[in-house]
């Protein structure tokens, strides 16, 4: 049987203000999974994250990472995590091996193992050539990778991201799944939160659902994504669609050869492409309205 990265049981969190952001909580993730972890804004993410690296309290539960217990083994459990928190946070004027370099040493390692490690981050997310610069000069997606790095200075086991790609461009995102998709195959086990159901999609084996400080969903991602069974796309044409297309579409057309169609079990994004294609017309995009989370969400949540 494959080794727990992360167990979790019973964990509640009541804020000091009386907020409950973790209503008894069970979640595991197993060595080498690729997790996502999903909810609307408030719903308990972060607060779980912020309890498993130490940072939030909790109220009541058992929290272990690779066997270490948060409450009497915190240094071990700390140093088998990298996390790259939701907003920039390290000193702008500072160089970027300064920042990389000096997490190292907040891990324990010795100047020469925290150069070596430095080094070897850097070059890996294409910031070497950056090193001497103060942060402030980094793009925004350089200053992403830059959070990625120094959350890896110290070799660890689990990485931890809170919406990695938020406000990240197209091309910038695919970059960074291609990294983060090799550093699981290399045997990271990750954990993130993202609010783009295209990247749990992408990257994700499994991922839990949590609403209101309770897990409301927690399986495979192909599972989960079966119960997506009703979305609306948004399809461009090159020249507008004939009435009897429109109508076997069920199209509701939004003019300047826009069309918003609906796609379920039995009328597949796919069966609608190929009628498209059938008629006079070529698509030129197909976007989903929306934000795709939030509709898997409200299906489940309708279920
Ligand atoms: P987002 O997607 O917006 O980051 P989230 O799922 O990460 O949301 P949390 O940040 O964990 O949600 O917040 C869960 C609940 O706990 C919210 O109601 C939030 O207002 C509350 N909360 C979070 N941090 C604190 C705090 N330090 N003090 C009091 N309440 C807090």
């Amino acid at each position: 049987m494959s080794k727990l990265a992360i167990s979790i049981k019973n964990l509640s969190k009541t804020y000091s203000g009386g907020i409950q952001a973790l209503k008894s909580i069970d979640l595991t993730l197993k060595e080498g999974d690729f997790f996502a972890l999903l909810g609307a804004n408030g719903a308990g993410k972060t607060t779980v994250i912020g309890i498993l690296t130490g940072l939030v309290t909790k109220t009541y539960g058992e929290v272990k990472v690779f066997g270490h217990d948060l409450d009497t083994e915190l240094n071990e459990v700390k140093n088998s995590i990298g996390v790259v928190p939701q907003e920039f946070n390290f000193n702008i004027f500072e160089k970027v091996y300064d920042i990389v370099c000096r997490q190292g040493g907040y891990y324990g390692m010795d100047p020469h193992k925290a150069a070596t490690r430095t080094e070897k981050v850097l070059k890996k997310l294409e910031l070497w050539d950056k090193k001497d610069q103060k942060s402030i000069a980094l793009s925004g997606g350089m200053k992403r990778r830059l959070m990625i790095a120094r959350a890896l200075v110290h070799d660890p086991k689990l990485l931890i991201l809170d919406e990695p790609t938020a406000g990240v461009d197209v091309e910038l995102r695919r970059g960074m799944w291609e990294y983060l998709k090799e550093l699981n195959k290399n045997g990271t086990t990750i954990l993130l939160t993202t609010h783009y159901l295209e990247e749990v999609e992408e990257l994700c084996q499994y991922a839990a659902m949590i609403k209101e400080g309770e897990i409301v969903l927690n399986d495979t991602v192909k599972k989960l994504l079966n119960k997506l069974d009703q979305e609306v796309f948004v399809f461009e044409t090159d020249k507008s669609l004939t009435s009897k297309a429109i109508q076997i579409l069920n199209a509701k057309d939004r003019g300047d050869n826009v069309y918003e169609i609906n796609t379920s079990p039995k009328n597949t994004l796919q069966d609608n492409i190929d009628i498209i294609s059938k008629s006079k017309a070529n698509i030129i995009s197909i976007k989903p309205k929306g934000n795709r989370i939030e509709n898997l969400f409200l299906s489940v949540i309708s279920k």
